[in-house]
């Protein structure tokens, strides 16, 4: 569903992905795992479409997200474009990102009406069904400043999942909540992944995450998967060198 092919990035001189390849198949969760700097953000901004690629082309769903066929050939993405395929990915920021000064339900339905052209109605019914999937139904009117990190996190899932994403991505969405926290989020998380089709490419630094939520992990070092596998393989058996030290440094 998720696919970067040949994709090199860089910033200068400095080669962030190098010729990357890898594909996250359908319904698939996967968590991308490595050291410091060794490119895993920088692959969420390029699907996200704040970054481009120096070289080569990422789909999604089927749909190129870097390039369109125009007269037959091949050309960089325009605007349009890029937004149409956007629309199939959704995102959760370790910050929340929640606008402040809406209500819950609103914080919801405010992209579904706005950019998907939903009825309102409609919208506020979807809504509500997936505060209740988040488990914040009596927070339907509540400013964000009234929840804790943790629930703020639960609407910023409920608000991505209101897009009707094929793909969600979750960029270190734990990192930032208080450590009792962090295991209401990941259950969440969890229900997600069995409840719904959505694929999810997920960033973290927390191991937990990459074994309790995803099905499939990526190792990441210098710009390129050295290894991939279920997270049981990798955690308890790993192949490459480099992922058991960077392990043996995490765990
Ligand atoms: P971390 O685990 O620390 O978040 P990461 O694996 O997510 O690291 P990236 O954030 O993708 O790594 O960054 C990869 C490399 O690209 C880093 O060396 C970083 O300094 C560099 N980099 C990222 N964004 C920019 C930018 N806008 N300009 C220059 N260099 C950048």
């Amino acid at each position: 569903l998720v696919r970067f092919d040949h994709v090199t990035k860089r910033f200068g001189d400095h080669v962030v992905l190098d010729d990357l390849d890898f594909a996250v198949a359908p319904r698939r969760h996967v968590t991308l795992i490595g050291p410091s700097g060794s490119g895993k953000t920088t692959i969420l901004r390029l699907l996200m479409t704040l970054l481009r690629p120096d070289e080569g082309t990422i789909t999604v769903d089927g749909d190129l997200l870097t390039h369109e066929r125009r007269g037959g050939r091949l050309v960089p993405a325009g605007e349009r474009h890029v937004r149409a395929v956007r629309r199939k990915i959704g995102m959760v920021f370790q910050q929340f990102n929640l606008f402040p000064n809406m209500r819950v339900l609103r914080n919801i339905t405010e992209a579904p009406v706005h950019v998907l052209g939903r009825d309102r109605d409609e919208a506020e019914q979807r809504a509500r069904e997936l505060l209740e999937l988040v488990g914040l139904s009596d927070k339907v009117d509540a400013y964000p400043g009234q929840l804790s990190g943790g629930q703020q996190q639960r609407v910023a899932i409920a608000r991505a999942l209101a897009m009707e994403p094929r793909v969600l991505l979750l960029d270190e969405v734990t990192s930032a909540l208080d450590p009792e926290l962090v295991a209401g989020v990941l259950d969440l998380l969890r229900d997600v992944a069995r409840s719904t089709d959505v694929t999810m490419v997920c960033v973290t630094h927390e191991m937990s995450f990459a074994r309790d939520v995803s099905d499939t992990v990526l190792m990441f070092d210098q710009g390129r998967v050295i290894e991939s596998g279920p997270p049981e393989k990798i955690f308890t058996d790993p192949e490459q060198p480099r992922t058991r030290e960077f392990l043996s440094a995490v765990l």
